[in-house]
């Protein structure tokens, strides 16, 4: 006989209990018990006045965002109807069945005030990252460090070219302001001199890049993550315009932010040809004692059977190269020249071959066809690009390139679980707030996934 199941939705009064509802294996649970958001109070405690209407609870926020962020929900007016609705997403957010679910504006309003002048996200990514140490997960001696461009929300459309500059009637807009107030940061305007082809009137930090796939340009933001090789935690995470020096220099800054708040400097650090410029290795290797497992970014190989560089042999004793034909190729003929001279200013030394040895040579066809004399260029930081080229000839490089592949696959799982293939807030301060919040759910699911794996001691 058919069942005729009695509908009966307007009771009045039930039991329930929302901690028995939730699973004991849902991601939720597993992540709270690494959320201890206790300090993040007392860091906000001077941006709120002692008198008037109390305000929305900051960790209740908090806790919103980072649900949201977990399961890639990044509307802040979507992730309020889901914790409206969502009896998981309640329990995490410590809300009861009947407990109000702030308005979407709330977020909005706190985002551009107390959050952003406490840096109160970064404190966020900084307590979970604290965390994963005190967990033993983070090993401190190999770093990975890479980038990976996210769109911006702007439209081509809307676009005139960098050269015109901004009309004055959108000056007073937000991301306009931030625009011109990061014009000579590192990690934004001060980057590069080259002028944008295109500028965004909605978000000028944007940058046209034409780095995607289907060769498309676009306006784009940078992400860079520096990575623990052990099991891949974000050690820090920083927001740039999508130029490569930009990237490049955001290494440094987190590198040392790492060192200083967290007392890891790591033994080594990989990264792909993007980072292996002589100033980077330089510093690496004679400012911070950081083996560089970075290829070196070179560009003196022939294709064309013209002697390269390396068929030239470097006599550092005597400060010249030896060419394949036995002749001497030296920065300076006159007897203490080079005691008196310059550093040069494009940072390369120029060792030339004399014009008489160069006439008679049968290799000459070989060398410089074209030239009067042969010339070699060598960096003022040849031996940290030295120091990288014997890391790259060995085993342990093998094993970085492999670790290196952790941070591509921390962008791919950026982009396609966290949804995070685009940027919905505008600004360099609102992608830095993204990629904040975006990391610390990265980590936190690193650190449930671990737990479930039982790779973490048991909760008490
Ligand atoms: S051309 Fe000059 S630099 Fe080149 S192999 Fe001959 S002597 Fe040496």
């Amino acid at each position: 006989m058919m069942g005729d199941r009695q509908v009966m939705q307007e009771g009045l009064f039930y039991e329930f209990s929302i901690e028995r509802y939730v699973p004991e294996d849902h991601l939720l649970r597993v992540i709270d018990r690494f959320v201890d958001l206790e300090d993040i109070r007392l860091q906000l405690k001077p941006y709120y006045s002692a008198m008037g209407r109390p305000s929305i609870d900051p960790e209740l926020m908090i806790r919103m965002l980072i649900a949201g962020y977990c399961f890639g929900i990044r509307s802040e007016r979507r992730l309020c109807e889901e914790v409206n609705l969502n009896l998981a997403y309640r329990w995490f957010c410590k809300l009861s069945l009947t407990d109000p679910v702030p308005d979407h504006s709330t977020f909005s309003k706190n985002r551009h005030g107390r959050f952003r002048e406490s840096d109160l996200l970064r404190k966020v990514f900084e307590t979970v990252l604290a965390r994963c140490i005190a967990e033993g997960v983070v090993g401190g001696e190999a770093f990975a460090v890479d980038a990976s461009i996210i769109k911006a929300d702007a439209n081509r459309e809307g676009g005139g070219p960098g050269v015109d500059g901004l009309p004055p009637e959108i000056l007073h807009r937000r991301a306009v302001q931030e625009y011109l107030a990061t014009l000579d940061e590192a990690a934004f305007g001060g980057s590069t001199p080259v002028e944008p082809k295109f500028l965004s009137p909605v978000d000028p930090t944007a940058r046209w890049t034409r780095t995607y796939k289907d060769g498309a340009a676009k306006y784009s933001y940078s992400v860079n993550y520096l990575i623990d090789c052990k099991h891949a935690v974000i050690m820090d995470v920083e927001g740039t315009t999508a130029v490569r020096t930009a990237e490049v220099h955001s290494t440094r800054v987190m590198l040392d932010r790492v060192e200083a708040r967290n007392h890891i400097k790591p033994d080594r650090l990989s990264g792909d040809t993007a980072y292996g410029s002589a100033e980077m290795l330089n510093w690496l290797v004679n400012e911070r004692g950081i083996e560089p497992h970075i290829p070196v970014f070179d560009k003196s190989f022939r294709k064309d059977g013209i002697f390269e560089r390396s068929d030239f042999t470097f006599d550092a004793e005597d400060d010249r190269y030896v060419c394949p034909a036995g002749k001497n190729l030296r920065r300076y003929r006159v007897a203490g020249r080079a005691a008196k001279a310059k550093p040069p200013k494009d940072g390369l030394y120029r060792y030339r071959a004399r014009k008489t040895d160069c006439d008679n040579c049968p290799l000459k066809h070989r060398c410089c066809p074209k030239e009067p004399m042969r010339k070699i260029l060598r960096s003022v930081h040849e031996e940290a690009r030295d120091v990288a080229r014997r890391i790259m000839a060995s085993d342990a490089y093998a094993t970085s390139r492999r670790e290196r592949k952790k941070v591509e696959m921390l962008f791919a799982h950026l982009k396609r679980i966290l949804k995070v293939d685009r940027l919905r807030l505008r600004g360099p301060n609102g992608a830095k707030d993204e990629f904040l919040l975006a990391a610390t759910a990265q980590n936190l699911r690193k650190l449930a996934k671990l737990s479930i794996q039982g790779a973490l001691p048991a909760p008490e």
